[in-house]
């Protein structure tokens, strides 16, 4: 009798193994769903630094339509993968490689991101519920990827979550809300979606000081309990999907994919800042003033006159916004950056070309700044070019990344997207965020 048991314990074994292998075979079927494309391939990806290690996956919203988005991403290498409306993935930058999706970030105390982490974007925006499609296929793609590379599911977090700001006419400190892509993906029930148990309860970099809060709303999203409450948008589930589908007659043709202008009115409690977040001076954000007049935030030079009423369009709210601050007439540099102002790592170039650090200034040096001088903060210099050192030698993961700035001899300073990297002449010097 225990004979017979035990043989039949041990064919339920078997039996149970069988059922797993299968349940396993199943779930690598439905992995080969997950379709990839190589059709927006980046041309930049053999320039890329190997990545040297890989803590963290990255999850950004593109803030814009998939042509539009795709075209920009594989242009500039700005993630290693894109996920569609249709849950279609789009390898952009080699996995194995750096891509530049982080832009200026922080981790417990670790910096640039784009150094340890995978970035993947998804078609959508931060303030609107993605497609079913997609949390599904990003749920496959992360697994995979945590798998192949040890992240756990905490360090699986939004842009917003790592992103920061330095210091800036709105913020004089180094402040964490400089953007809200993906914010969503932080909330337990986007996390449910995209199977993720663990999250982060509190910001390290807020706890230990190295960062203030600038976004009071996003900070209370990214660790609040439950975050469907605060998120602007209700999540799709399937079975509304099936309701729609009976119900709703199917489109004729796929909706256009048109770009709408998004941001904003100034108003009073409302700033640039507000609207536009860190792309408040970009040249791809436009001020439309109640007059009429029409000038783009790398234009604007006196933020105190602009007036309630003002609209505010952002057509790109990616990466785009310049590093940049530049001196207006009869301004202090402490007005624009604060206490950086006079730090190390923070550099003046003079209309003139001469450039100088914040801590090598004395305070009457400092006063007498001229209008237009371009102020950059959190950034190292690195140089100067010579035919035995490369600007991919001085500094070989951030040499043409889009917040790099050359300063070639004789020239005013300009984004390494605007250098011609076969001729950067000798004594040209690179300033970038380390
Ligand atoms: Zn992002």
């Amino acid at each position: 009798m225990v004979e017979v048991l035990r043989k039949r314990v041990g064919w339920w074994r078997s039996a149970r193994w069988g059922l797993l292998a299968v349940a396993v075979l199943c779930a690598g079927l439905l992995r080969a769903t997950l379709s990839f494309s190589n059709a927006y391939a980046s041309p930049r990806t053999n320039e890329r630094a190997v990545r040297k290690r890989t803590d963290y996956i990255i999850l950004h919203t593109t803030e814009a339509e998939a042509g539009s988005a795709l075209r920009k991403l594989s242009r500039n290498g700005e993630a290693h993968y894109c996920v569609d409306r249709s849950g279609r993935v789009y390898r952009i930058v080699n996995r194995t490689r750096v891509a530049y999706h982080c832009g200026t970030s922080m981790w417990m105390g670790t910096r640039n991101l784009d150094e340890c982490s995978i970035g993947i974007e998804v078609v959508g925006y931060h303030d609107r519920a993605l497609t079913l499609a997609q949390y599904k296929a990003l749920r496959e793609l992360v697994t995979l990827l945590q798998k192949l590379y040890g992240v756990k599911d905490a360090n699986v977090m939004p842009h917003a979550q790592v992103a920061y700001g330095t210091p800036n006419r709105w913020h004089p400190k180094n402040h964490r809300g400089r953007k809200r892509c993906g914010m969503g993906y932080a909330t337990p029930e986007v996390r449910d979606l995209l199977g993720l148990k663990e999250r982060w309860l509190v910001d390290p970099d807020v706890k230990a000081r190295r960062l203030v809060v600038g976004d009071d709303f996003l900070a209370k999203l990214l660790y609040a309990k439950r975050g469907a409450g605060l998120l602007p948008y209700k999540l799709p589930t399937a079975k509304a999907k099936t309701a729609q589908a009976k119900s709703a007659p199917a489109p004729k043709a796929a909706p256009a994919e048109a770009e709408q202008p998004r941001g904003g009115v100034i108003a009073k409690g409302r700033s640039a800042w507000d609207i536009a977040r860190d792309a408040y001076n970009a040249a791809s954000t436009l001020y439309i003033f109640p007059d009429g007049r029409r000038l783009t935030g790398d234009k604007i030079r006196d933020w105190e006159s602009i007036v309630a009423g003002t609209r505010v369009e952002l057509s790109d709210a990616g990466d785009g916004a310049s590093a940049v601050q530049s001196l207006g007439t009869g301004q202090h540099p402490r007005q624009l950056v604060g206490d950086a102002a006079t730090a190390a790592d923070t550099w003046y170039i003079r209309p003139t070309g001469g450039r100088v650090q914040g801590s090598a200034l004395t305070a009457a040096q400092l006063a007498a700044l001229p209008a237009e001088t371009k102020i950059l903060v959190g950034y190292a210099q690195g140089g100067p070019v010579t035919s035995k050192r490369l600007p991919s030698q001085i500094c070989p993961t951030r040499w043409d990344a889009p917040d790099t700035y050359y300063l070639l001899p004789g020239r005013p300073l300009r984004p390494a997207s605007q250098v011609d990297m076969r001729r950067v002449p000798a004594g040209t010097y690179i300033f970038y965020r380390d």
